[in-house]
């Protein structure tokens, strides 16, 4: 099947794309990566009147340190990260990068792509949410920026409104004895999660836990902080039993969606684990 006929706009400014959003409102979007737009336009699942491509803005990729904050374009490739040293200051973006499908999908599809789809099993937006990570907005109004915590909405639905372009995302940089990590269960390497978990933990002088962030993705119609979790893990040595509780806790109050794939009860009891995999993974990594 072919998409339904539109029309292309390939801008080169910030401002030229969103006065071509403002000017045809809900009848355009934005073409990023194209790895989740083209193909529900090919199988019809969705049809725009006018494409904005984003691919000739330069102004929309790149990595820049800024003091404790890390500055990466909505159009930087998740290959880019993936391989680049420049994002190494956020581990966590390094550590999803490589479980976004496939290496010829990452050598395309890009951040802003990833979180502006809000796909509630992506890996990107629960890195965002975690990490409380700031999202720069554009829109002939001019620019606002967006906790991720108020940015997700629903299945694939976000704040933006349709003439308002994601140009940046600010995370910020952990320091001191810190570790990440990000673990999924899908049904193939490559597949969207089931269910997974982006976490954070940084450890005192006395290995008792002092900041920790437990974001899901799978888990929900949004990504979901498991802010109770967190709360109990705070000032606790993070030993293999109190992992487990935090694991148990971390889901113990979600409704997980139940498809072909995996029912919900098979969420919450692998999703526990993989939140006590997963911080078992960062609790060694700040340890070392
Ligand atoms: C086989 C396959 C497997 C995949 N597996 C995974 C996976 O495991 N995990 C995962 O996270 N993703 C997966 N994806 C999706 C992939 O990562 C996409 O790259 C990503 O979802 C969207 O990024 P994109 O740059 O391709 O965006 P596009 O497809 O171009 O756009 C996606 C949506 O976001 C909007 N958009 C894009 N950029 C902006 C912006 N800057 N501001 C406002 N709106 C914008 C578009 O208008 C569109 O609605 C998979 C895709 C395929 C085909």
């Amino acid at each position: 099947m072919k998409p339904a006929p539109f029309e292309y706009h390939a801008p080169e400014t910030v401002p030229d794309v969103v006065g071509l959003l403002a000017e045809y409102g809900d009848e355009a979007k934005p073409l990023a990566g194209g790895q989740s737009l083209v193909p529900m336009l090919a199988l019809r699942l969705t049809r725009f009147e006018h494409l904005v491509d984003l691919n000739r803005v330069p102004a929309l990729s790149g990595v820049e340190r800024r003091d404790d904050t890390l500055v990466v374009g909505a159009m930087t490739r998740q290959a880019t990260i993936e391989r680049g040293a420049q994002a190494q200051a956020v581990p966590l973006l390094g550590l999803a990068a490589p479980l976004i499908g496939h290496v010829q999908i990452r050598n395309r599809g890009t951040l802003g792509g990833s979180v502006a789809h809000a796909d509630p099993a992506a890996e990107m937006p629960a890195v965002a949410l975690a990490l409380d990570a700031e999202l720069e907005v554009a829109s002939p109004a001019g620019t606002r920026m967006l906790a991720s915590a108020d940015f997700f909405v629903g299945n694939w639905t976000t704040v933006l409104g349709d003439d308002e372009l994601l140009t940046a995302l600010h995370f910020p940089v952990w320091s001191g004895r810190c570790g990440f990590a990000v673990d999924e269960v899908a049904r193939r390497h490559g597949d969207f999660a089931l269910t997974g978990v982006a976490c954070g933990v940084e450890l005192d002088a006395n290995d008792t836990v002092s900041r920790v962030v437990i974001a899901l993705f799978g888990m929900g119609s949004t990504p979901l902080r498991a802010r109770a979790a967190e709360e109990a893990l705070v000032g606790r040595r993070p030993d293999a039993d109190t992992l487990d509780e935090i694991g148990r806790l971390a889901v113990a109050d979600l409704d997980p969606p139940e498809d072909i794939h995996a029912s919900a009860r098979y969420r919450s009891v692998v999703g526990a684990h993989v939140v006590t995999r997963g911080l078992t993974r960062a609790v060694q990594e700040a340890r070392t």
